[in-house]
């Protein structure tokens, strides 16, 4: 739900582009701190949700953590003040020089994702006369009961360790002088709105944690990922997360041990809901068995739909939103069949230059824009 004032702006605005809402931004990154300081819970804002300057500053602002998965992240999270020793470094394929420019700024934790890369960060580390500290990233079998393309905890899944491997790498670790284990470390997917899922993972971090312990290892970090989901279906009245429920859950299902810290990776939740794609409609085309709404904006300033099917909630801002509703696909500008935001979305009949909002599109969304078809460069504009 827009204000007339902000309509009003955006008709003087070239479309496309991201609407940021930072005061919603503020409130859900309130209600996160809160809800994690009842526990003494860290959390680290997953970067590649978004890396927009302005969500950057908000989120580093409020004393969270940065989780990166590339190195220009790791670069990036320290120029805009998250601490070194609030970095951690995750991702499946770190490069040698993202290692190795990691390993000079002393971030803290590598979550290593396979027995190789524990070598190579031995090797590099030891190069350097440094000893680098990881978390080794667990495969958990847990099914997130997410949608499979972004569903990350299951065997047949390329991230982590699985449990069968742990052994090996126990024999490794005790090979490396250059390493050290401070913790384990589990991300089981994206979009998870069912805590039911969270349940499962704790269960299975809290054998984790006791497997490394009986063989002689201090687990003093337990980092149990992100993947808190949000609702797309209410982008105006269920829109911050229920911060409070997800971490309960981890406080009655994990085992903690004194001095043990829990850390978490949020990124979809506490940006998804303060951005909108704002579009504009250049035609309507009606055909035989369907009408289209061509828009000014398409799978090169969101992917989402056309990557994963994922549902965004689509409102014509410029017709009466109580007029009778025809069904339109609507669809991007981009030489692709694939380019529908969605199919029969039901709209009030809509003409050229109407103004097109779709909501919640603050995670993966304008960090995901490409320039296929040359197209330029999104924009963003700010609530303040
Ligand atoms: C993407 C990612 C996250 C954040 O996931 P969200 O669903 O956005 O909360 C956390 N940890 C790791 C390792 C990730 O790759």
């Amino acid at each position: 739900m827009f204000s007339n004032d902000t309509i009003q702006r955006f008709k003087q605005t070239e479309t496309p582009f991201y609407y940021y809402d930072l005061g919603l931004l503020r409130n859900t990154l309130t209600a996160c701190r809160d809800a994690a300081d009842v526990y003494g819970y860290q959390v680290h804002y997953a970067m590649k949700a978004n890396f927009n300057p302005k969500v950057l500053q908000a989120i580093q602002s409020f004393g969270f953590g940065a989780d990166c998965v590339s190195g220009n992240e790791v670069k990036s999270a320290v120029e805009y003040g998250f601490g070194k020793d609030k970095v951690v470094f995750a991702g499946v394929g770190k490069s040698d020089r993202e290692i190795n420019a990691a390993l000079d700024l002393d971030i803290f934790c590598f979550n290593v994702e396979s027995v190789q890369e524990l070598l190579v960060i031995n090797d590099l580390a030891g190069a350097k006369g440094k000893k680098a500290k990881l978390a080794i990233r667990i495969n958990p079998n847990v099914d997130a009961h997410t949608h499979h393309y972004i569903t990350t905890g299951l065997d047949e899944n390329k991230f982590g360790v699985n449990m069968w491997q742990l052994p090996d790498v126990v024999d490794t670790l005790k090979n490396c002088q250059n390493l050290e284990l401070i913790g384990i470390h589990f991300h089981i997917g994206s979009q998870i709105t069912d805590l039911e899922a969270f349940k499962s993972l704790c269960v299975r971090v809290n054998e984790m944690s006791v497997w490394f312990e009986e063989r002689g290892f201090n687990i003093k970090v337990l980092n149990v990922g992100g993947g808190l989901g949000v609702n797309y279906y209410k982008p105006d009245t269920d829109n911050i997360a229920d911060f409070n429920a997800y971490f309960k859950v981890f406080n009655d299902f994990l085992t903690v041990k004194p001095g043990q810290e829990v850390h978490f990776e949020l990124g979809r939740a506490l940006v998804a809901q303060c951005a909108s794609l704002i579009a504009s409609v250049l035609y309507v085309k009606n055909g035989l068995k369907k009408n289209f709404l061509v828009l000014d904006a398409g799978m090169t300033e969101l992917i989402r739909p056309m990557l994963y099917q994922a549902y965004h909630q689509i409102e014509n801002l410029t017709q009466d939103a109580k007029a009778e509703p025809v069904k339109y696909d609507v669809v991007g500008p981009i030489c692709e069949s694939t380019d529908c935001f969605r199919k029969d979305v039901e709209l009030p009949e809509s003409f050229r230059g109407d103004l097109i909002a779709v909501r919640t599109a603050g995670a993966y969304g304008e960090v995901m824009a490409s320039h296929y078809n040359l197209r330029d460069q999104v924009q963003s504009v700010y609530s303040e």
